[in-house]
């Protein structure tokens, strides 16, 4: 998509402090981290939301998963634990609008998610 940041940050149009690139996936941290460690994982295609997520997305968001426990491995969050956010749509507070998953870690996180 041609005025999605995310889409830019893939074409490298953005820069951006990538933690991980395959073919697929890209990750990199958060411009503005709320916690120490705050990487965002995407699909480097464009998909909307959670909500414009296809059948043929299936194995696409299982090899995101497996991403994400190997960044949380690399990053050194895994064993003391972290959180995994997707916010979808207007109430969820999606703020960009090409599928993302926060991964949050680094300290005690609250026990409330909202
Ligand atoms: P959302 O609220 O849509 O779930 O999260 C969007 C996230 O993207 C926010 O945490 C925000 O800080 C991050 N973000 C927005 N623009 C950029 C950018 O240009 N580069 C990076 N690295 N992160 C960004
Ligand atoms: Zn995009």
């Amino acid at each position: 998509m041609e005025d999605c940041i995310f889409c830019k940050i893939v074409k490298g149009e953005i820069p951006s402090s990538k933690v991980y690139e395959d073919e697929d996936i890209l990750a990199f941290k958060d411009i503005n981290p709320i916690t120490p460690v705050h990487i965002l994982v995407i699909p480097k295609k464009h998909i909307e939301s959670l909500n414009n997520i296809e059948p043929e997305d299936e194995k696409l968001l299982g090899k995101i998963f497996l991403t994400i426990k190997q960044i949380a491995k690399e990053q050194g969050i895994a064993e003391k634990g972290y959180r995994v956010v997707n916010n979808c749509g207007e109430d969820g507070g999606q703020e960009v609008k090409h599928l993302h998953f926060h991964i949050l870690g680094g300290k005690k996180l609250g026990t409330k998610i909202v």
